[in-house]
């Protein structure tokens, strides 16, 4: 592999690295949770009462009384500067996909012009970031920019250190001066709200007695691709797009699968060490860590939490990757297609709900009753993704994901579940009416020994499933490596609401009859009637599929973002949210509107850098090699020797070509006046990207034709084998 002299260079600095010295780490006893201000440092550092009125507002999220934040605030700080702290940050969850904080100094001056530190409950609890430079959508804030961002106890504080210096970082939520929800935590605590108070219908219906409250757990499996930065360097795409936007296909790509769950690189390993060691200092378990399926790609997946706090940790942990590869003289790739023709990422969202009393509702369970409450809310979820299929789909279209849903190597963009035989044929029964009518000894036998014995972890995975059972858990498969998993967990929960909400109203009229088994069977029949169609075990990826999901099954097929985020302006979209109380029609309509804009505005910049490139980078490359290839065949006719101009003319011809594209390309641009926010979508998915794929084709021509050592950007094999 030689190259150009940047990415000589490249190869140099790379191949002549110093192996890095941390490959020694603390043990976990000492660095678990050292840098969280969890419970057990509360309970240390407050007195009695004090800590007994957090303990509660941490577990429940009741309101804490001023003077106890006062006392909290006062500890929280303490605690802080003790560790070297000066800054405290309310840190929040805006509509991207990214965190936003600010921060301030806990220092104040008194008259004489000495410095002391000082942190009040209010400071604590309340902050003032200007809500206007934050995507709003149709939330205008005319006359008053302001944005309040608020504590969330219960999700824990925490001191981030960077290279910069140590903050105090305080989760919040993030709203408008008119209530507003601005961010993506405020829905997601009220989707779990919401999903609580429906399941306590369904369970005080099934005559529990003691219910604790119900909360979503999520774990989420990160997958994401290492480049080293000198190669990145090169490659204004790979900075500004996080994805390559030009490459020829390597000589070897991902074909002999040896990649997966091979040996990590040493230069890898010690750099997930240290993203461990940090992710454990801040209380975030991560628990697996392997190389994935394409060469330079990886996987880290901690255990579930509390789906709040597991939605913060993630947005930490997507950070950490990123800030602990610059240090490794790598550039961490979370979008979900860095590469073409090389498998994309994703982000698996485990998800399950449950109580302290109840335990997981998604698992079986070792009793007949507890498995009528696990049919219940499996049924409710499989009624749940059968109805707001397409609202699934909106909460997972991003420019990014679009490249690789429904590419053979992720999910289609159709949305079914996956339940495992097993399950499969026990909700099949139940839709035939053959469990209610197969009555032994007077007693109604639903089958349930069926699903006592239930195999927890059904060995076919079936990983063509967007949306799987997974023993005691759904997977959603489908989310995409870069996004925010708060929305996906916002949409489930929500979902889930609804259908409990509906499984209650019928239970309540059908247990009239007096036998529980019975009620359940005729409610999930009912509900298997109706939405039975979202079940598929089979190849999720086969042309078979697509065609029966669409003609027979009357699912719906939404391959690209223009065409998924209309879902939220739908009316059904909207009264469910609206009745759920999770997001206002306002909220929902700024949502639509920001995300809209957010997959324009990332088409328009992979657009504009198509463009650029092709022009400064490519051509250049291109025009020299020509003018080489005539200057010697002008010196060969010269000594009468037979020039073959075959190499000249293909680079000649896709030079033009390119060049013709750029034009077309650039024009396309232009074009501004769109009837509706839908037609730009449109426009950009359809006509843009289709000119930009012109562009690389004839680009990636060039790639094949023009001599190596006048090629600009670093080539995939480079980017992903030389580590
Ligand atoms: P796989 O790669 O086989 O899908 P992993 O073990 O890598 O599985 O990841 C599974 C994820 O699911 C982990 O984050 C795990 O903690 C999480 N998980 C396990 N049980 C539950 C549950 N009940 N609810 C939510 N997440 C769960
Ligand atoms: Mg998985």
């Amino acid at each position: 592999m030689s190259g150009n002299e940047s990415r000589l260079q490249a190869i140099y600095q790379i191949t002549n690295r110093e192996p890095s010295a941390s490959d020694k780490t603390d043990a976990l006893s000492k660095i678990w949770a050292c840098d969280v201000f969890n419970l057990a440092t509360m309970e240390e550092s407050l007195s009695k009462n004090a800590f007994k009125a957090i303990k509660k507002t941490v577990q429940t999220g009741e309101p804490l009384d001023s003077a106890t934040a006062d006392i909290v605030a006062a500890a929280m700080k303490e605690w802080a500067v003790a560790k070297g702290v000066k800054f405290y940050s309310h840190v929040f969850y805006p509509l991207t996909n990214v965190t936003a904080e600010k921060h301030d100094g806990f220092i104040v001056t008194n008259s004489d012009g000495n410095a002391i530190t000082e942190f009040t409950g209010s400071l604590l609890i309340k902050g003032e970031p200007d809500g206007s430079s934050f995507p709003n959508g149709s939330i205008r804030m005319t006359n008053a920019a302001r944005g309040y961002t608020a504590w969330d106890p219960t999700s824990p504080v925490y001191i981030q250190h960077t290279d910069n210096g140590s903050t105090l970082m305080i989760p919040c939520v993030f709203m408008s001066w008119t209530g507003e929800a601005l961010d993506k935590k405020i829905p997601l605590l009220r989707s779990n709200d919401a999903m609580n108070k429906a399941g306590n219908r369904v369970l005080s219906l099934m005559g529990e007695k003691e219910i604790a409250p119900l909360n979503s757990s999520c774990g989420a499996e990160q997958e994401y691709f290492l480049v080293d930065s000198n190669f990145a360097n090169s490659r204004p795409d790979l900075l500004l797009a996080g994805r390559t936007l030009f490459g020829a296909e390597p000589a070897k790509g991902q074909q002999f699968d040896d990649h997966y769950f091979g040996a990590i690189p040493a230069r890898v390993q010690v750099y997930m060490q240290d993203v461990e060691d940090q992710l454990y200092r801040l209380g975030i378990p991560a628990k697996t860590h392997h190389n994935e399926v394409a060469p330079g790609q990886f996987e880290i997946a901690p255990y579930f939490e509390a789906a709040n706090v597991a939605a913060d940790h993630q947005q930490l942990m997507m950070t950490t990757l990123k800030a602990t590869a610059k240090r490794h003289g790598f550039i961490c790739l979370l979008h979900e297609k860095p590469f073409a023709g090389i498998n994309g990422s994703g982000k698996h969202v485990n998800w399950s709900v449950g109580n302290a009393t109840q335990g997981n509702l998604l698992d079986p369970g070792q009793t007949p009753h507890d498995n009528l409450n696990f049919l219940l809310f499996c049924g409710a979820v499989i009624r749940g993704v059968h109805k707001f299929g397409p609202l699934l789909r909106s909460v997972i279209a991003s420019a990014g994901n679009d490249h690789r849903l429904g590419a053979n190597e992720a999910p289609p963009a159709i949305l079914s579940v996956y339940l495992g035989d097993q399950l499969e044929k026990v909700f099949q029964d139940i839709k035939d009416g053959k469990l209610l009518s197969s009555e032994v000894g007077g007693e109604m036998d639903l089958g349930l020994s069926q699903i006592l014995n239930f195999e927890r972890d059904p060995g076919d995975r079936n990983r063509t499933s967007p949306f799987a059972f997974t023993g005691n858990r759904f997977e959603f498969r489908a989310v995409g490596s870069a996004q925010s998993v708060s929305g996906p967990l916002v949409a489930m929960n929500t979902m889930l609401a609804d259908s409990l909400n509906w499984i209650a109203d019928k239970l309540e009229t059908a247990l009239k009859d007096g036998d529980q088994t019975k009620a359940v069977a005729s409610v999930l029949q009912e509900l298997m009637n109706d939405h039975g169609n979202a079940v598929f075990g089979g190849d999720g990826y086969s042309s078979e599929w697509h065609e029966m999901a669409v003609a027979e099954r009357g699912l719906k097929n939404i391959p690209t973002t223009a065409d998924a985020l209309p879902a939220l302006q739908e009316a059904s979209v909207k009264e469910l949210f609206e009745s759920t109380g999770v997001l206002t029609p306002v909220e929902l309509e700024s949502r639509y509107e920001v995300y809209a804009e957010q997959y324009i505005l990332s088409l328009e910049v992979e657009a504009k850098l198509v463009v650029d490139m092709a022009k400064t980078m490519i051509y250049p490359a291109a025009v020299r090699y020509l003018s080489d290839l005539s200057m010697a065949s002008a010196g060969m006719s010269e000594m009468g020797v037979d020039v073959d101009t075959t190499a000249a003319q293909a680079v000649a011809t896709a030079t033009n070509a390119m060049m013709a594209a750029v034009a077309k390309l650039s024009e396309a641009m232009e074009k501004e006046d769109f009837a509706s926010t839908d037609d730009h979508m449109q426009y950009f998915a359809n006509d843009i990207l289709s000119l930009m794929n012109e562009v690389r084709a004839h680009a990636d021509t060039l790639e094949t034709e023009v001599a190596d050592e006048l090629w600009p950007l670093p080539k995939y094999q480079e980017m992903l084998f030389i580590k």
